[in-house]
């Protein structure tokens, strides 16, 4: 075990008005204001001359390209590997197009272009402050999510399913100076952040920010919230309003306070981070016909949708369709098949006692549940969307149910769904990735 040194920063992410909010389909214009800033924040230790950082950004998500930047720039600039740098998105629901969904926002490569910068500059200047530490693990519980996958006679919907799976726990990592005075807290937990709809135009880090600020005042340190595995987990009220967003916010703040003051911290870590890439298996193409057939149908949709005078944001989502529609077709009538998808999954070690783990995609909580109960790491924070995502990864019972994440959010994403078969080869994946770290 080594000595333990530590940094933390925080940079405000913000963007101008105007640029486009993604999220959700058909939103009307663009972005109209601010309801509270947007941030990206780091977490940089060191231990034995090993050097890991971790970004948690008030984002959807991000672009592949975006991650393979600041991880660039990271080792450039502050000398931290590119395999030792996880960058993970909050996903709310009330942030710029930072990831191409098509129909769902255009990417504004300005806001981009300063966004890798700011997020470079937030890595440097964390490790810049790195000092002696201490690092503690917690875990407590908030009640704010239910599973949203409603089982209807003859589909699903995304609606309540209380019977459905949650995991209600709360990750905490807490990270204090060599006085025992907080310097930074990381919590994790998996729900959506849709508490604000599509009827909300203002920038806002949604629940999370509420809850982070929370923690920040109380605690008077840097908070930064990590989201989970949340494929399937929504908030109680979606849709709703700030006060709402305040409420739930609220909770887990005030939970993770909780939880942040019964850690006990250690000045020694022992830091390994391990990474791979796993080629996961997607669905072949339709037969030519059945995707000509796509094609038209979805053009018919949109000159429908333009005579009866829809909005902007719902004439984007039919013109990605189309746009979805001709790449399908082009994929059939050039015979491809059995084409895989990249899907990256990074594991850190703090301590022999805990890891994180996380992974590029709306994965499903069940994988969390799984994952954290069989991990050789007594504690361990698994999260989605992280250096990247994807697209929703259902669980291999969910293909037949259908729905939303299964039969429409791929068409956004890319072109092809994944095969069921993918949830074995992430589950087997992931804690290969654990047991190797271990040792
Ligand atoms: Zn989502």
């Amino acid at each position: 075990m080594a000595k333990l040194r530590a940094g933390v920063s925080s940079v405000n992410i913000t963007p101008p008005i105007g640029i486009d909010l993604t999220g959700f389909a058909g939103r009307p214009s663009p972005a109209v204001g601010v309801h509270d800033d947007l941030h990206a924040k780091c977490l940089a230790l060191e231990a034995d001359g090993v050097r890991v950082g971790i970004v948690t950004v008030d984002l959807l998500g991000l672009d592949r390209d975006i991650v393979e930047r600041v991880r660039e720039g990271a080792e450039r600039e502050a000398g931290v590997p590119r395999s030792n740098l996880m960058l993970n998105a909050s996903h709310t629901h009330s942030g710029p197009a930072t990831i191409s969904l098509k129909g769902l926002g255009e990417r504004d490569e300005l806001y981009v272009e300063e966004l890798v910068r700011k997020l470079i500059g937030a890595v440097k200047m964390a490790f810049d402050r790195l000092r002696p530490a201490r690092i503690g693990f917690g875990r407590g519980e908030a009640r704010i999510g239910v599973n949203r996958r409603q089982r209807l006679r003859d589909r699903t919907v995304i609606g309540r399913n209380p019977e459905g799976p949650v995991d209600t726990t709360i990750y905490l990592i807490r990270v204090d100076d060599d006085k025992g005075k907080p310097m930074a807290i990381l919590f994790s937990h998996a729900v959506h952040p849709v508490v604000l709809g599509a009827k909300n135009l203002l920038f806002s880090a949604d629940y999370p920010g509420y809850a982070v600020r929370l923690v920040e005042s109380v605690e008077g340190c840097v908070a930064m919230f990590a989201q989970g595995c949340c494929g399937d987990v929504n908030p109680e009220v979606v849709g709703g309003t700030f006060e709402d967003a305040r409420r739930i916010g609220t909770i887990l703040g005030a939970h993770a306070i909780g939880v942040a003051e019964a850690v006990r911290t250690s000045e020694e870590a022992e830091l390994r981070c391990e990474r791979e890439v796993l080629k996961l298996p997607l669905q072949d193409p339709p037969s030519p016909e059945e995707a000509g057939r796509l094609v038209e149908r979805y053009k018919r949709e949109l000159r429908e949708a333009i005579e009866r005078g829809e909005n902007r944001g719902q004439i984007m989502v039919r013109e990605g369709m189309v746009r979805w529609a001709e790449e399908v077709k082009r994929l059939a009538e050039e015979g491809v098949k059995g084409l895989t998808c990249d899907f990256e999954i990074q594991a850190i070690q703090l301590s022999e006692e805990a890891a994180i783990i996380g992974m590029a995609g709306e994965v499903f909580v069940d994988y969390q549940l799984h994952i954290r109960s069989r991990s050789p790491y007594p504690f361990t924070m698994v999260l989605g969307y992280t250096n990247g995502c994807i697209g929703y990864v259902p669980t291999e019972g969910a293909y037949p149910e259908g729905g939303y994440e299964v039969e429409v959010a791929y068409k956004y994403y890319g072109t092809l769904m994944l095969r069921p078969e993918s949830d074995r080869i992430i589950r087997e994946g992931a804690l290969s990735l654990l047991r190797g770290m271990r040792g």
